[in-house]
Formats: structure tokens, C-alpha cells, sequence
């Protein structure tokens, strides 16, 4: 590449960070002011120009802005400031920007594939320029966050999961591809807006959607081999479940909303067990909502009851009441979707959530429901008065959605809660004693689940490694979180958690026979942080050296 090529090359740009020496050797001297500032300058800048804008959304469009410049700043400022870039890159930011994503729109990012394209999904895939693609992350747009069918404009949601991939995992940017499938969206604003950058159609299904899905799982592998790992994320509820069991035995994949989504809340009830002091099988569990999220967490739950207790699975899903848009879920309902029938109750039917509590005394409520507000105060009192310490997870997202603040959780149930959210909430006080609550976020697992993939070679990601990932993140929640009130490590240690969840992941695949990756490495976790992306920079010129050639002189 030429010295100019690079100053708009963002994988090597290194703006004002090029030396004299380089900018004279690369010929762009005198393109750039004077000075020369190092990285942590560069930081300290970006962080000033990013805390002058007032709209969250000015500070996303600003920060994708500098990933077109110089991705190596972008992400050295992002792992600098997680707590401040996570909920902007993420939820309840990136909600904004899917929803204005033809207006907020600048440089293309990722691969869209259209209905149209069907029969050419493979030659679309090719357009790609990276051949060694390790990560896709890829939607249809129909269930973006809580916020319903976005379509094209979903495409915020693989941009910023795999933005975390890189700064949380350390997982090379050139190895992540973010992709929509636009199959048209049912959201009636976006078909009326006149920038909305997607195909203006009802959204297509059944079989010609189906076909296209399968084409573009089999252009995968064709393009990038069988060990490329496809993240499904934010696909409606029906195709969501339908996927997974039609592709996780045949291809490298999972979906994060109902598996990611399911490690990360067990890993904070097993946390949250350290403060109860007893075990998941001691408890009693209600969901309220039965969609992606709760059912994947019921699931998971059943999973580690069996394992831990040595019990049946029907043991272990007596523990567990669900409770969907109809009310409880029983058995003498007509027509249950087949992953809420194991769920189903011998119970009269309810359909307030309050009388379900009543009746079901739980002690972990969990909210996946998008309904906001759904976590009343009647039905808060009601937990603080059937547990000494209720655990309570409100884990609809945006923060709009929220079941209940972590201000009103701890306020009715008179400081016994322990609770988390989805999205980030700022620190409660109560009693004059200030709480840091966790947020149930799915970044703690999926960046250490994709590095784990990768690294060790997995080729199929059943269940169980969501598990061990689970136990792995809840083992980096030390006693002084648990005082604070907070069930997961900081959003802070985000990176370094990550990489001791993939080394755990990693080494669990070695053990059971499952990595493709060989010679199997004696030190996982030093051989998982070899293969980090370096936020550094590298020298813009080669390094300069001797090389003797002896005696000339009698040729
Ligand atoms: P989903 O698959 O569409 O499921 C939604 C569920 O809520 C469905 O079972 C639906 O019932 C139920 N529901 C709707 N209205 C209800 C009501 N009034 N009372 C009780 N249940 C009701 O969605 P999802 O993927 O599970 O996501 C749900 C929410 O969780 C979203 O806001 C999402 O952002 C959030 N989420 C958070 C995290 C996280 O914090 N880590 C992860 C994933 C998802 P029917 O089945 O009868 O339609
Ligand atoms: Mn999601």
C-alpha cells in the first residue's frame, strides 16, 4: 500500500500517530499537521470530541464514524471506555440507531442479501474481499431488540455485536462480517419512509424464505469453510427456534438470544446462589414471557439441575413455571408451541402475573416480555414477602422496556432484591447505601463464545458449552461484587472475563474431544491470548538491518 492508501486505509491508518520518520518514508510528509501524538493522546481526544455531543445517537454515528477512520483508535478507545461506548455501541443506543439506519446512513458495512438474490447468494457472499472470515453475525431484522420488525435497518445489531467480538474477545476485525437479510419488513413507518434502505415489500415467508436461508448457510461454508461460526441474532421468535434445531447439528452456529441470552442469566443466578446460599434446585423459577430468551433459559436451567443433581428432566422442569401474551402456561391449553409444551403445567389457568406469583410463590422472577412496567409494585411486595431475598431479572431491552427499574426493585421489596437488568442502569441508592446492580448482558458470553469457537476449532456448539461458559462467568464474580449488589463482574473487566470464559470454553472442547485444533495446546489461556486482535499500533516501515555481502572484489 502506498503512504496515501494508508491515511485512508482504516486498518492502517494511524492518523497523527505516524512518526516523522514514517510520514518522510511513506511519502506523506507535510499531508498530516506537525505534530505527532501517541495513541493515548489519541484516546484522550477522541474522548473529548465524544463527550462534547449531547445525543447518544451523535455519539454512535460519531464512534462508527472513527471505526471508517482508524479502526485500531476505535477499538483502543473502546476497550478504554466500555462502560461508556458499550451502551452506545449496544443496547439502548444501537435500538436509535436501527431505527434511523437509512437516516444515520454513511459507509457501507457488511453484506446485505435480498430476496432477489436467491439462487446468487454465493456469488454475493464472494463480493465479500475478506477470504478468511471466522464470525458472521447475521439477522432478518424482524425482532430487533424489543422494538419489533426493523428489516434492512437491523443491521445495526451484527455491526455492533461484532464491534464487541473485536474490543471485548479480541477477535480481528477482518475476521468478523456483520450481514442482513433483507426479506422485507412488515414495519409500516419504515415501508413509508423515504430512506429507509431497505426493500419496501411485506415481509416474505414460508418456503422461499426458508430456501434462501438455506442457500445462504450453504454459501457460507462454501465461501469460508464449515468452521465459520454464524451467530443467528434477533430473528422473529418462530424462525428464531425453528432455525436453531433445523442447523445446530450441521453447521458451526447458535442463536444468541436464545442460547447466549441463556448462559449469561444462568451465570448470574449461580452468582446470585453464592448470596442465597443454597442451590438452582431449591428454587423456584417464573417467566414471564416464553419467547426466545425465557424459553432458552428454562432450557439451560434444566440442563444444570440435571447435571448438577443427577436428576431426571422432568424433575428438573417442575421447578419451572412460564407464563406467556395468554397467561400461565398449562396444560389444558389448546395449541402450545412445541418448546413451551415441556413448560406446561397441571394448574387452573391465571392470567394476571400478580395472581401467578401469588399462587406460584417463586423465588427468581424473570422478565423477557417487552411488556414495560410489568414488574408492579404489588408483585415486587409479593417477592420481598414469600423470600428473604428474591432474585428479580428484568431483562427486556431497550431500557424502555424494562419490567421494573432497579430503583423500584430494591425500593418495594425494601433493599432484599437481588436483581439484574438488560440494559444499563445507573447505581441505586437506598438506605443511604449505594448499590451497583449487574447488567444480564449477552457480551458477557457470545465475544468469549465466538473466541472460544475459533480458537479451539469446535465444530458444532451444543448446550453444554453454554453451561461451562455460565459457570465460568459467574466464577469471576468475586464477594466484594456480591456486596455491592452486583451479580456479574464490571462491564469494565468485560475483556479480561472474556478470555478466562474462552480458555475455560476451550479447554472443556479439548476434554471432550470436540476441538479440531491440533496439536492440542498445553496452556489454553495462553494460547487463546496469542490469537488477540493488538489495539497497538504496528511501525508503518519495515525495520532496517545489515546484510554483509562479503568479499566483492575478485568478481
Ligand atoms: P420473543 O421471542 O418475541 O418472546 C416474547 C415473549 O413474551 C413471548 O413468549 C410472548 O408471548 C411474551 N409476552 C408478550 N406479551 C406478554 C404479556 N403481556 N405477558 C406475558 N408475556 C408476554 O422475544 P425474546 O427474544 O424472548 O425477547 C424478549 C425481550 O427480552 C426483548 O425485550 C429483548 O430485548 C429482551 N432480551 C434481553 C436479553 C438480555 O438482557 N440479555 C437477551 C435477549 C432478549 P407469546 O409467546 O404468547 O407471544
Ligand atoms: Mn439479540
Amino acid at each position: 500500500v502506498s503512504g496515501f492508501d494508508r491515511l485512508n486505509n482504516p486498518a492502517l491508518n494511524k492518523s497523527l500517530a505516524f512518526s516523522i520518520n514514517e510520514r518522510q518514508l511513506l511519502g506523506i510528509h507535510g499531508l498530516l499537521p506537525p505534530v505527532v501524538k501517541t495513541q493515548n493522546e489519541q484516546i484522550k481526544h477522541c474522548k473529548l470530541r465524544l463527550d462534547r455531543l449531547n445525543d447518544p445517537l451523535d455519539k454512535y454515528i460519531y464512534l462508527m464514524d472513527l471505526l471508517d477512520f482508524n479502526e485500531k483508535l476505535l477499538y483502543a478507545f473502546v476497550k478504554n471506555h466500555i462502560q461508556e461506548t458499550m451502551p452506545l455501541l449496544y443496547t439502548p443506543t444501537v435500538g436509535s440507531a436501527c431505527q434511523k439506519w437509512g437516516f444515520i446512513y454513511r459507509r457501507p458495512r457488511g453484506v446485505y442479501i435480498t430476496m432477489y438474490d436467491k439462487g446468487h447468494v454465493y456469488e454475493v457472499l464472494k463480493n465479500w474481499p475478506e477470504c478468511d472470515v471466522r464470525v458472521i453475525v447475521v439477522t432478518d431484522g424482524e425482532r430487533i431488540l424489543g422494538l419489533g420488525d426493523q428489516g434492512a435497518c437491523g443491521m445495526g445489531i451484527p455491526v455492533g455485536k461484532l464491534a464487541l467480538y473485536t474490543a471485548i474477545a479480541g477477535i480481528k476485525p477482518h475476521f468478523c462480517l456483520p450481514i442482513t437479510i433483507d426479506v422485507g419488513t412488515n414495519n409500516e413507518c419504515h415501508i413509508k419512509d423515504p430512506l429507509y434502505p431497505g426493500i419496501k415489500e411485506k415481509r416474505r415467508t414460508g418456503k422461499e424464505y426458508d430456501e434462501l436461508i438455506d442457500e445462504f448457510m450453504k454459501g457460507v461454508v462454501q465461501r469460508w469453510g464449515s468452521h465459520c461460526l454464524v451467530q443467528f441474532e434477533d430473528f422473529g421468535n418462530k424462525n428464531a427456534f425453528r432455525f436453531l434445531e433445523k442447523y445446530r447439528n450441521y453447521f458451526c452456529m447458535f442463536n444468541d438470544d436464545i442460547q447466549g441470552t441463556a448462559s449469561v442469566v444462568l451465570a448470574g443466578l449461580i452468582a446470585a446462589m453464592r448470596i442465597t446460599k443454597n442451590k438452582l434446585i431449591d428454587h423456584v423459577i417464573l417467566f414471564q414471557g416464553a419467547g426466545e430468551a425465557n424459553i432458552g433459559i428454562a432450557n439451560l436451567c434444566v440442563l444444570a439441575m440435571m447435571t448438577d443433581e443427577n436428576i431426571t428432566e422432568e424433575k428438573a422442569r417442575e421447578k419451572i413455571w412460564m407464563v406467556d401474551s395468554k397467561g400461565l402456561i398449562v396444560k389444558s391449553r389448546n395449541e402450545l408451541e412445541i418448546q413451551k409444551r415441556p413448560f406446561a403445567k397441571d394448574h387452573e389457568a391465571l392470567k394476571d402475573l400478580l395472581d401467578v406469583v401469588k399462587k406460584v410463590k417463586p423465588t427468581i422472577l424473570v422478565g423477557a416480555a417487552a411488556v414495560p412496567g410489568s414488574f408492579t409494585p404489588e408483585i415486587l411486595q409479593e417477592m420481598a414477602r414469600n423470600n428473604e431475598r428474591p432474585i428479580v431479572f428484568a431483562l427486556s431491552n431497550p431500557t424502555c422496556k424494562a419490567e421494573c427499574t432497579p430503583q423500584q426493585a430494591y425500593e418495594e421489596t425494601k433493599g432484599k432484591v437481588i436483581y439484574a437488568s438488560g440494559s444499563p442502569f445507573p447505581p441505586v441508592t437506598y438506605n443511604n447505601q449505594t448499590f451497583i446492580t449487574g447488567q444480564g448482558n449477552n457480551a458477557y458470553i457470545f465475544p468469549a463464545i465466538g473466541l472460544a469457537t475459533m480458537c479451539a476449532g469446535i465444530p458444532n456448539l451444543s448446550d453444554d458449552y453454554f453451561f461451562i461458559a455460565a459457570e465460568a462467568l459467574a466464577n469471576q464474580v468475586k464477594e466484594s461484587y456480591l456486596e455491592e449488589g452486583c451479580i456479574y463482574p464490571p462491564i469494565d473487566m468485560l475483556p479480561e472475563c472474556s478470555i478466562k470464559v474462552a480458555s475455560t470454553v476451550v479447554e472443556y472442547a479439548y476434554k471432550r474431544g470436540s476441538a479440531t485444533v491440533l496439536p492440542e495446546p498445553s496452556d489454553k489461556e495462553k494460547f487463546v491470548r496469542a490469537q488477540l486482535y493488538r489495539t497497538e499500533y504496528e511501525p508503518a516501515i519495515p525495520s532496517f538491518y545489515e546484510v554483509p555481502l562479503g568479499d566483492q572484489k575478485n568478481i
